[in-house]
């Protein structure tokens, strides 16, 4: 991004490289504005429908697990808008505290939450939920909540993976607080 002549003076070079590393710095804060989702610090639909479709294509075993809140709009509606943010905010580090480092969190929609698992199957990706929902706990002292969720491992593509997922979370939401994989 820059030159300089041979007969620099020590000095011009040292600050030439200083505000290039500035201007490095900005651009990946930038560039993770871009890609996190400010509230729960997981990944948005952006970073799915730009960076996740590589990630399906160079992993052959693979699952996705959608996740979504019971009776979210009950909490709001109860507690108000600011604890609903902290109940989304405390399940979103419960799914952190439990998934792999390779895994990834995205929020799909308002309550509802994507996890990509490399190198997984549906049924050790349905070991992983069930730990999440034995690992979540009382949110602000007073919100007791569950969660439904729908797993797949089958499909070509992102897309129909997560269609599939979808499917068995709707399946899931019928009774809620389930997990459905097939
Ligand atoms: P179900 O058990 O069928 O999933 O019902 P639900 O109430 O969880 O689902 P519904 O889709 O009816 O409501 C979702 C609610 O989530 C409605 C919306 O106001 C709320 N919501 C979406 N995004 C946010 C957010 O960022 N913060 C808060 N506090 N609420 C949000
Ligand atoms: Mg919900
Ligand atoms: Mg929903």
């Amino acid at each position: 991004n820059d030159f300089i002549n041979k007969n620099f003076r020590k000095e011009e070079l040292l600050i030439r490289i200083h505000n290039m590393m500035e201007m490095y710095e900005h651009l990946r804060k930038i560039e993770n504005q871009i890609i996190i989702e400010p509230l729960t610090k997981v990944y948005n639909r952006f970073y799915l429908e730009n960076e996740l479709e590589k990630l399906f294509k160079y992993y052959s075993q693979k699952s996705v697990a959608m996740l979504d809140i019971d009776f979210f709009k009950k909490v709001n509606d109860t507690y108000g808008h600011q604890t609903g943010d902290e109940v989304l905010k405390n399940f979103a580090n419960t799914i952190k505290s439990v998934v792999r480092k390779s895994d990834i969190i995205i929020r799909y929609g308002g309550e509802e939450f994507l996890i990509f698992m490399p190198n997984t199957t549906k049924y050790e990706a349905m070991v992983v939920v069930y730990k999440i929902k034995k690992t979540l706990k009382v949110c602000c002292g007073v919100v007791n909540y569950t969660f439904s969720a729908g797993i797949a491992d089958e499909g070509d593509t992102l897309v129909e993976m997560i269609k599939l997922a979808d499917k068995r979370l709707y399946i899931a939401k019928e009774k809620r607080n389930l997990i459905i994989v097939k």
